[in-house]
């Protein structure tokens, strides 16, 4: 039988205890045992998003979180700046046009951050903009934003700042409160380890000015809502419940091995593939700048198409890795390091990675990539 392993950005393994918590017969949520189970989860989202702030859990995957912070932030015609290097950047002004908002958008070549500045020189001269939106690692690409540099360019103005950390949250540093950001978006499949159903809005005071005037129209994902709803310890709707429950599990696992610790490990395994993939001769996409420790984005040689790279290592080998999108399709691979996955996760994937490589007619010694992550994972 093949194994699956999964160095996707999303969704990422599920680790055995978080598999059997989800395989618990079902509980109502109208009861005090789903009750103490969601304040558990709230609190423990707490600790992850590093905030004191509100977090609201809606039944959906990470976008819904992203839509939900747009038609609760904006009123149509509102100002707000978006940050384009990629496609969730994309997905921000996106969001924004469906909701009557044409953004102020700021386009950033691909496999580059954004400079801080360019949003200060708009905010600066445009004091009616609302919000400012970003993503803090930019899985299109493997690029990661500057978070804290943004918050302080953002903070003491009119303007709220939220982050897309849906890959980010757990895998990489984001201090929601001591870098004054209003609004952080997640969801569960991908740092947190479980299966997608699940997305997460923590909503700074400031934010929620916002939220209890915006005209925009709105139901399953009107805040005010949940909001109310979480003050009896209760969702609007039917949550998730079997996802819940194992958030929890996750949250227990996450705690117990200490945020840095996690943050820690992550930029190893991260470093391990970087240098792994420049063994093999081939170069990192993103510019060294910004690298993220969420996922490696490789570019693969001219004479490599890297759909048949992905394509072989899935359905011959049982191994996931993420292609490029748009204009990198058939250039680039993206190997993540998030979630449930270990030294020897990646020291598989590398393996695997050099068979199809050398299959395909790239030149190099065989095992050179493993040996250079091994490296890293061994000092
Ligand atoms: C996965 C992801 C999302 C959410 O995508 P869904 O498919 O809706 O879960 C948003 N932003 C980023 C950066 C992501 O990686």
């Amino acid at each position: 039988m093949k194994r699956n392993l999964l160095l996707t950005p999303g969704p990422t393994q599920i680790p055995p205890e978080i598999c059997a918590a989800l395989g618990r017969p079902i509980i109502h949520h109208r009861t005090p045992q789903f009750q103490e189970n969601l304040k558990e989860a709230v609190e423990g989202l707490k600790h992850v998003f590093q905030t004191k702030n509100d977090i609201y859990l809606l039944t959906s995957s990470g976008t819904g979180a992203m839509e939900a912070a747009v038609c609760n932030l904006l009123s149509p015609g509102d100002k707000a700046i978006t940050v384009e290097g990629g496609k969730f950047g994309e997905r921000w002004s996106e969001l924004c046009r469906s909701y009557g908002v044409e953004p102020d958008v700021i386009k950033v070549t691909w496999g580059k951050a954004v400079d801080p500045a360019r949003i200060k020189k708009i905010l600066d001269t445009h004091k009616d903009i609302k919000a400012v939106f970003i993503t803090q690692s930019e899985t299109s690409t493997g690029v990661t934003t500057d978070v804290e540099a943004v918050a302080r360019v953002v903070r003491d103005t009119n303007a709220v700042l939220v982050v897309d950390a849906v890959s980010g949250l757990g895998v990489i540093d984001l201090q929601m409160d001591n870098w004054g950001v209003d609004v952080v978006v997640s969801a569960s499949h991908k740092g947190f380890m479980l299966p997608p159903g699940l997305a997460f809005i923590s909503v700074s005071a400031k934010a929620f000015k916002l939220v209890e005037t915006s005209k925009s129209p709105r139901y399953y994902f009107d805040l005010r809502k949940s909001k109310e709803a979480m003050a009896d310890v209760d969702t609007p709707f039917t949550p998730a419940i079997g996802i819940v429950i194992a958030l929890n599990e996750s949250l227990r696992r996450i705690k117990q091995e200490g945020l840095q610790n996690l943050f820690a490990c992550y930029a190893r395994l991260a470093s391990g593939t970087r240098e792994a993939a420049k063994a093999l001769g081939l170069s990192i996409f993103p510019d060294e700048s910004c690298l993220s420790n969420v996922l490696t984005a490789v570019k693969l040689p001219a004479e490599v198409d890297g759909n048949k790279v992905v394509k072989i290592m899935r359905d011959t080998y049982g191994i996931s890795v993420a292609g490029g999108q748009d204009t990198l399709k058939g250039k680039i691979i993206r190997i993540a390091h998030m979630g449930c996955v270990d030294e020897y996760d990646i020291l598989t994937g590398i393996a695997c990675l050099e068979k199809v490589l050398l299959k395909l007619g790239h030149k190099f010694t065989p095992g050179v990539g493993i040996a250079a992550a091994q490296k890293v994972f061994i000092t």
